[in-house]
């Protein structure tokens, strides 16, 4: 009989005392039916990654470890982030596990869906995306920024899913390549789909925050709409170089325009040489301002060290 693939839910934790009993409490319900009815290896667990909480986290999260072998967890020497601590809990868990689902621990991603991502995976996908139908119980602001960037991200070319966060399915091999993304400014829902590998999506209604507040606010938001733009795409840049293109033939346009008043003799003393002048300088700076974009777009990519390739299958060792 094949040996059952071992589970991990991973779940960053940032000042989570208040929502993490429930969340505990209902993880275990889920993993529980899971081992019984065969679906996964009775070894899988749910690994908590304390982000350098200040309140009670930590402390919750070592007397669920002591009181029952289900959970697990890692302590982050201070605060990192999500996407950090998101990473640790990955890395470390991909030692253990044949599967890993992240999530949040707010409890706003549907536990079910796990059901429907673990069928997928069964069926030979690599990757399944949790993917908010509806954002219903979003304000309108959020739904409307969160949607708005993900529209401006496929503008600018980067291949994100829509309305896709962190809740999400990976098998072992794709965690294993994503080692091989040794980038420091993370954006882990940008990187997934570029490793590659046969993909899937689960639909889910997103809920309220259980208990606690949110971890994101305003400004954490902007910052991390940023990382993900600065982190995927040289367009911006590459604007600034179409820009400078522009600028600089319609200055050409512009000097001849100038030129041909000056003949006619309808200007004052100086004008031509300053209206021309201004036109002229204007264009070549931004072209070359664009230029040197070029080259730092492409310094750009080469720090990343992202791998060119990655294999899937090789027959040879098959
Ligand atoms: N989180 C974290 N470190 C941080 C901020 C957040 O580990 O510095 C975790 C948080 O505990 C939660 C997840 O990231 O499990 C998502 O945060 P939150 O639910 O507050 O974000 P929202 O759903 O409001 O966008
Ligand atoms: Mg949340």
């Amino acid at each position: 009989m094949k040996k059952k693939d071992v589970l991990y839910v991973v779940v960053p934790c940032y000042n989570e005392e208040a929502v993490l009993e429930e969340t505990k409490k209902r993880l275990k319900v889920k993993l529980e039916k899971l081992i019984q009815t065969g679906r996964i290896s009775s070894s899988s667990k749910v690994m908590f990654v304390n982000d350098g909480s200040k309140d009670n986290t930590w402390n919750l999260i070592e007397t669920f470890h002591k009181e029952d072998k289900l959970f697990s967890g890692i302590c982050l020497s201070r605060n990192k982030g999500h996407q950090n601590a998101l990473l640790a809990g990955l890395m470390c868990s991909k030692e253990y596990a044949d599967i890993i689902i992240s999530m949040d621990a707010d409890l706003q991603d549907d536990i079910d869906a796990m059901d429907d991502m673990i069928e997928k995976y069964s069926n030979g996908f690599d990757i399944v995306y949790g993917v908010r139908s509806e954002r219903k119980t979003d304000s309108f602001f959020k739904k409307f920024t969160a949607e708005s960037f993900y529209k401006f991200m496929k503008f600018l070319g980067v291949d994100v899913v829509y309305n896709h966060a962190d809740y999400r399915l990976t098998s072992k091999r794709v965690l294993n390549c994503l080692e091989s993304y040794e980038e420091v400014n993370l954006f882990l829902r940008g990187i997934f789909p570029l490793i590659g590998f046969s993909s899937s999506t689960t639909y889910y209604e997103r809920a309220k925050r259980v208990a606690g507040e949110s971890k994101y606010p305003l400004k954490k938001m902007v910052s991390f709409a940023w990382e993900g733009i600065t982190s995927f795409s040289v367009k911006p840049m590459r604007l600034i170089l179409n820009l400078g293109i522009l600028i600089f033939f319609v200055s050409l346009i512009i000097t001849c325009y100038c030129l041909l008043v000056k003949l006619f003799g309808y200007t004052v003393e100086g004008w031509t040489f300053l209206a021309c002048s201004i036109w002229l300088m204007g264009g070549i700076e931004m072209f070359s301002l664009g230029i040197v974009g070029e080259y730092i777009g492409k310094i750009y990519s080469e720090t990343k060290k992202r791998p060119r390739y990655i294999i899937s299958r090789n027959l040879e060792e098959e």
